[in-house]
């Protein structure tokens, strides 16, 4: 694996929120971060079928356009009766004129296996993927799961997007219904956050 061995990290999200989570990630690796609105870059459009896709257009546009390594992720979740959507689809079904609405998009996820009348357990995961590309066209991609469950009605208040309504395997909460530091110990972006360290120098 080609290790990152750079001072600062460009990270390709317009996310403030996403930056920040990356950043207390690789501060113990003296490794800080820049953001792709620092850098003056547009958002490229995410035209992939696949997490990876995603990620990897997102990480080489930054890349190619700075000259910098740079680091993108994509998410979302997968049910499976509803053969993996919404996937990579996932943000866009709480689009609305006036912003997201999670609660549109879970009532929708719902309804969608309602309407036929999936089993229960109603199987999902949430995915996460970081690709790492280098200006010379190289990448290192690392994907993180969670298995678990579509419940209704939505249960908790903390977290955000899905979270309500997916209850991770092995517990009977939702993630709407964990602390932060206990989802983040289990989440696929903890996962995906842990494997990604080894290019900074773990391990
Ligand atoms: P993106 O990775 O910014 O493209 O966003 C993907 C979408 O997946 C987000 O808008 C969230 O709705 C959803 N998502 C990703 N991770 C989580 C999570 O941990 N909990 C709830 N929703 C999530």
């Amino acid at each position: 694996m080609r290790r990152f061995d750079g001072n600062t990290l460009l990270v390709a999200t317009h996310n403030a929120g996403k930056l920040e989570e990356i950043a207390d990630l690789i501060s113990e690796f003296g490794i800080s971060v820049i953001g792709a609105a620092e850098k003056g870059l547009p958002e490229p459009e995410e035209t992939g079928t696949t997490f990876i896709e995603n990620a990897r257009l997102k990480a080489h546009a930054a890349a190619s356009a700075t000259g910098l390594p740079a680091l993108a992720d994509d998410s979302g979740i997968e049910i499976d009766a509803l053969d993996g959507a919404p996937g990579v689809y996932t943000a866009d079904w709480a689009e609305t004129p006036n912003g997201r609405d999670f609660v549109m998009a879970m009532t929708r996820s719902h309804l969608a296996l309602e309407a036929i009348a999936a089993p229960m357990p109603r199987t999902a995961r949430f995915c996460c993927t970081f690709v790492l590309a280098w200006p010379d066209g190289h990448d290192e991609v690392f994907e993180g799961r969670m298995e678990g469950e579509i419940v209704w009605p939505m249960r908790g208040n903390q977290g955000h997007g899905y979270d309500p309504i997916f209850q991770p395997s092995g517990y009977d909460i939702t993630f709407g219904e964990m602390g932060r530091y206990e989802k983040n110990k289990i989440s696929h972006r903890g996962d995906a956050f842990g494997k990604l360290k080894a290019v900074f120098g773990d391990g």
